[in-house]
């Protein structure tokens, strides 16, 4: 998004197949290669890439690395910051350099692949990385369940971690999200709030993991399951629940979507406080999200040429900002800063911690030509 001209530079067509080099368990991809091509390249070759981002068929592996996008399965797998062993990278100035390395391990000098990641292209130009690669699991199972507030799902998610129970995916949708999903995807998901599990690992493993999740959410949080798929069906489940976000665009003419992220022990209280924030201000919010990651997405359902309501979404956004930070949380779990959350940056940064990113930036691209007015306000 070119806020103060100058040109955009596409990788669409630096999208060659990936090196997959097996025995080092490691890939080496091209900055504008799309995501779910990396996830197929390597499961045909029984390795695994977790980053999913739910727009993995558009996205690509260099977005992946601006943003450090995360995606349903960070919760067991984190986000694409742990996947990155070494780039290539093009500095403002013109010099391809190389960071990190190809191995496990690597300690010479300062990470600057780490910080390169999710630097939403204002240090540099990806142009190519070496990505980490896992085994692909033996077997997958799939559990939903319908509860009937978004407070009690998110209780039950708490519980469920806290019990040393990891799923590889574990995703909350308010029925407002479910609805939408379902007229727009033609496919029937359940009623109320939805609990979306994922377990993976051995068949063994799932099904006791699958068990004891159960007993968990019915026993005490009154939720029911309404569905536990395997094989091909399971793949229909994700499908629809990659399709939020077009689908909840056709509920209003504009919808805004947010990315707040608490610790997952505080996700009742941000769920409750999102709730308030509703009421008070008169907004349609629905309410969907990495569950497991503490990460949601309340998405507010508006109009942009209603000037009173969207005071009122602005003014709910602040709330929302100060609370997920009142909670120990963060303004943005894997979206980035981009141009919307500038004015919240020094909210979690505080005035020192902005300083020192502001150094790096001007350090690394003193004439400011690399992705220009974003993430900084007073850039
Ligand atoms: C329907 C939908 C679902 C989504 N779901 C998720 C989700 O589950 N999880 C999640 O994390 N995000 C999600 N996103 C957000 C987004 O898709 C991701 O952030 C994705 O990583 C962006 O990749 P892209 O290729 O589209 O990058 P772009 O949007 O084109 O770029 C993103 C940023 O990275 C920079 N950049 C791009 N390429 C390079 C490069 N080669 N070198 C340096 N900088 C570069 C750009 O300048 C920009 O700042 C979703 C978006 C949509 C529309």
């Amino acid at each position: 998004v070119p806020v103060k001209a100058g040109i955009v530079l596409s990788t669409e067509r630096m999208n060659s197949a990936p090196g997959v080099h097996k025995e080092d368990l490691y890939v080496e991809a091209q900055a504008g290669l799309v995501t779910e091509h990396l996830h197929s390249a390597v499961e045909a070759r029984g390795l695994f890439y977790p980053p999913d981002p739910a727009s993995q068929s558009a996205c690509t592996i260099g977005g992946n690395i601006g943003e450090c996008a995360g995606g349903l399965r960070g919760l067991k797998y984190g986000t694409t910051r742990h996947y990155v062993l070494g780039l290539e990278i093009v500095t403002p100035e013109g010099r391809v350099v190389r960071t990190g390395a190809r191995t496990v391990k690597s300690v010479a000098g300062y990470d600057i692949t780490r910080l390169m990641v999710g630097s939403e292209g204002t240090l540099g130009v990806v142009t190519s990385a070496f990505l980490k690669v896992l085994p692909l699991p033996q077997a997958r199972r799939v559990l939903s369940f319908t509860f009937s507030d978004l407070e009690k799902a998110s209780e039950a998610v708490s519980e469920i971690l806290g019990s040393g129970l990891v799923p590889a995916i574990l995703e909350i949708m308010d029925e407002t999200t479910v609805a939408a999903v379902e007229t727009h995807t033609g496919e029937r998901l359940g009623e109320g709030v939805m609990l979306l599990a994922e377990f993976d690992g051995t068949g063994a493993i799932c099904d006791a993991d699958a068990s004891r999740t159960r007993e968990i959410v019915e026993g005490k949080f009154g939720g029911r399951v309404i569905g536990d798929v395997g094989g091909g069906r399971r793949e229909t489940v994700w499908k629809a629940r990659r399709a939020v976000l077009p689908a909840l665009t056709r509920l209003s003419p504009t919808v805004i979507l947010e990315d707040v992220t608490v610790p997952r022990s505080r996700l009742p209280e941000m769920a409750a406080r999102i709730e308030k924030i509703s009421e008070r201000y008169a907004l349609r919010i629905a309410v969907f999200g990495h569950a497991g990651d503490g990460n949601l997405h309340p998405t507010f359902l508006t109009d942009r040429n209603k000037h009173d309501e969207l005071k009122r979404v602005n003014a709910g956004i602040s709330e929302m900002m100060r609370a997920c930070i009142d909670l120990g949380g963060t303004i943005s779990g894997e979206h980035g800063v981009g141009l919307d959350k500038m004015p919240f940056l020094n909210l979690e940064l505080g005035k020192a911690g902005y300083d020192i990113m502001k150094r790096l930036k001007t350090s690394l691209d003193h004439k400011g030509i690399m992705n220009p007015g974003k993430i900084f306000y007073d850039a």
